[in-house]
């Protein structure tokens, strides 16, 4: 069993309308897919329909933008939460309007430099998706400032650059609550991926599962080999559950969908503990 759980369409920083990704899993031979945008699921739909047309299970998600109170930017999965709870939607048009704010600055910046606009910008991003700094990039490439998101990243996009700005959004110990609220289950997204920058500390991961953390994302690209390893000790001692994921983002990344998988006794538990929203499998 292949069990992809974190992927992006266009209605995020993916390169693939929902549809196109649920295509694209079903010829890599994947047998279950969650759909895990940033800050919304309003590709939740179009892929339910399409996975049930090519025959690949289907888990509902969303990939929840935070801030760790030790500083720091953490990513919360959520699978199987209502979409409709109001106070989880409340934090998240926070964070996408004052994305979209942040964005046009990053921007107001860039173009003192390189020739970019925020209507530039705009072509390259989905009406209603999430923006983010992959949007940027994809303009920067079609003005040939850079090759791919990934030299801009490494360059005037990266959180060390002086272009960079940040923005506000929901602490990640309030996030798991929303989540589970909402009958959801939340899983801290890529927790040791140092290669993206810094990592809270092991306390906080305490912090976390006191507030009703279910799982940690442990086989995923970006978390370190060491990582790993604490990650799986944390998850024994707790109990968690453990997932691997590939976070696909088409043609944004050179992720392969399906290069991790997650253990069928995991997604079970996952399909026990979500009561917001329900899977197809
Ligand atoms: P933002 O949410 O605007 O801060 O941008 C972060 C997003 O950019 C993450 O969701 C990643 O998927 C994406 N990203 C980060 N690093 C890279 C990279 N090197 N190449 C392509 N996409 C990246
Ligand atoms: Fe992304
Ligand atoms: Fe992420
Ligand atoms: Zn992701």
């Amino acid at each position: 069993m292949l069990i992809d759980l974190h992927t992006h369409s266009n209605i995020s920083d993916g390169t693939q309308r929902p549809r196109e990704l649920i295509r694209a899993a079903a010829a890599a031979g994947v047998d279950v897919l969650a759909l895990t945008d940033h800050d919304q699921t309003t590709g939740w739909e179009e892929a339910r329909n399409a996975a049930a047309d090519l025959g690949v299970g289907f888990v509902p998600g969303m990939e929840i933008t935070c801030h760790a109170s030790v500083g720091g930017s953490v990513h919360m999965l959520s699978y199987l939460h209502d979409p409709h709870y109001q106070p989880l939607l409340d934090v998240l048009d926070v964070t996408r309007t004052s994305r979209e704010s942040r964005a046009q600055r990053i921007v107001g910046l860039l173009a003192e430099d390189y020739p970019i606009s925020w209507e530039l910008v705009q072509e390259h991003t989905q009406p209603g998706s999430t923006v983010g700094r992959p949007h940027i990039a994809d303009a920067l490439v079609s003005v040939g400032v850079v090759i791919n998101r990934d030299e801009a990243f490494s360059s005037m996009l990266s959180s060390r650059s002086r272009y960079y700005v940040s923005h506000p959004a929901v602490d990640a110990v309030d996030a798991v609550r929303l989540v589970l609220e909402a009958g959801g289950v939340p899983v801290f997204a890529h927790p040791m991926a140092s290669v993206r920058g810094r990592v809270v500390p092991a306390e906080y991961f305490e912090e976390l599962i006191e507030a009703g953390l279910a799982g940690l994302e442990i086989h995923h690209r970006d978390n370190s080999v060491t990582g790993k390893k604490f990650l799986t000790d944390l998850a024994r001692k707790h109990d968690l559950i453990v997932t691997g994921s590939s976070d696909y983002h088409g043609a944004g990344k050179p992720n392969r969908l399906g290069e991790n998988s997650t253990d069928p006794a995991m997604l079970q538990r996952i399909l026990s503990a979500g009561t917001g929203s329900m899977a197809s499998i």
